[in-house]
């Protein structure tokens, strides 16, 4: 496939500073998910800040779209605008007294109108869940907060490629999962997106493509689950296999489980070893997999579809859909891998609900219908409608 981003053997050192990158080629397909992995002083920051110009190779090329980048200013700012770059720490990228005034920032200086602007930043506050938060002083925000402020922020300018360095770093698991999954909603709205981690059990369950980095040089490229098998490469980039794919390795090694596709999640996961235990896939009775649009319905609805009792766990997935719930004073389960484990109560035939909002009421469809295709067990989500929570109201007290 084409590549909207390509670095051809880009060399730079940082003036009086060692050689960060040693003849660096990559390049990045529009519309997939591409994490740089390596441990610190890999050259992972410093490869993404010649994707959006701010640094320059001192040799070889940087390509966007098949063109090689310009320098001058004209050219940078409109690349800057396409290729959006979120910095590691959120207090570089945060500069306005408030939100909304941060957020503004550069749709407003892309000389849109007033009214555009303010329509620009209302639309990606809400996207990353930080309505209501617009007159609130960043510095003053969670780490959390300020990244999604910071992502806000580019987003406002509507880019098609987003480079995050590190998205994850210095947030706590939930926090963390959060970010990702607003990183899979960007990437299942078709923008092109690239991050830098560290984190090998991230970049395995995240990314549809690697590439391995260590000493200013790219070691390895290509699936994760290829470049991550590979303990040669991973021990000379000081890092460690992702625990679902080295248990996986080793069983099959020993013949103890077939080769398969490799598992990416502890789902995946049992459903290979029961494939492997009982040569089928079990049929027992599925419990259910409830979903709402936290949009369509109201909080008095979903209570009473919890009170009657035959919904054991509740998970919500989305900045947005979290605040319904908090809101609502709806007790949730799960706030992460939400699917996955509704997914697995199903299997031990227990009854689940999702609560979500917008695009990924449809993510949230396709992903299950593709987990029934792969696994061969019939599951699919149960839209929760007024008439549908009536139904299931009536089977309950019927
Ligand atoms: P990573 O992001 O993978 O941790 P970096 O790109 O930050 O790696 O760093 C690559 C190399 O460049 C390291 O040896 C680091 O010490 C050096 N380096 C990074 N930033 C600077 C800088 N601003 N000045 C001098 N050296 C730097
Ligand atoms: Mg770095």
């Amino acid at each position: 496939m084409k590549a909207l981003l390509e670095t051809k053997d880009v060399c730079y050192a940082y003036p009086n500073g060692p050689d960060a990158l040693r003849g660096v080629s990559v390049h990045i397909t529009r519309g997939s998910k591409t994490a740089f992995v390596g441990p610190n002083g890999a050259g992972k920051s410093t490869l993404l800040l010649t994707l959006n110009g701010t640094i320059r190779p001192d040799s070889g090329e940087v390509r966007f779209d098949g063109r090689p980048l310009a320098y001058d200013g004209r050219s940078l700012r409109e690349l800057r605008r396409r290729v959006g770059f979120v910095f590691q720490n959120p207090d570089i990228q945060i500069i306005a007294p408030t939100v909304e005034q941060d957020v503004a920032f550069g749709p407003a200086n892309l000389n849109l109108p007033p009214e555009a602007v303010k329509r620009a930043v209302r639309d990606v506050l809400g996207y990353v869940g930080l309505l209501g938060y617009e007159k609130r002083p960043p510095h003053h925000l969670s780490s959390g907060e300020k990244k999604r402020v910071a992502i806000a922020g580019i987003l406002a300018m509507e880019p098609d490629v987003l480079v995050f360095d590190e998205p994850t770093s210095s947030l706590d698991p939930a926090s963390s999962e959060e970010i990702m999954e607003l990183l899979d909603e960007l990437a299942s709205s078709g923008r092109t997106v690239v991050i830098s981690t560290h984190d090998v059990e991230l970049a395995y369950r995240w990314a549809d493509s690697v590439v391995l980095m260590a000493g200013g040089t790219v070691l390895a490229r290509g699936a994760p689950e290829d470049v991550f098998s590979d303990h040669r490469l991973l021990k000379a980039a000081r890092l460690k296999p992702p625990w679902v794919l080295d248990l996986y390795n080793e069983l099959a090694l020993r013949s103890v489980i077939k080769r398969g596709v490799p598992p990416k999640s502890v789902l995946e996961f049992t459903d290979l070893l029961e494939r492997n235990v009982h040569g089928h896939v079990p049929q027992e009775e599925l419990g259910r997999v409830y979903l709402c649009d936290a949009d369509a319905v109201s909080g008095d609805e979903i209570r009473a579809l919890l009170d009657g009792g035959s919904v054991a766990h509740v998970g919500a997935m989305g900045t947005r859909a979290k605040e319904f719930a908090n809101r609502e004073r709806i007790l949730l389960d799960f706030t992460y891998g939400v699917i996955d484990k509704c997914i697995l109560k199903a299997l031990i035939g227990e009854n689940s609900l999702i609560i979500t909002t917008g695009g990924m009421v449809e993510h949230v469809h396709r992903r299950i219908s593709e987990y029934s295709a792969e696994s061969g067990r019939a599951l699919a989500p149960i839209p929760i409608t007024r008439q549908e929570r009536r139904r299931i109201g009536g089977e309950v007290e019927g």
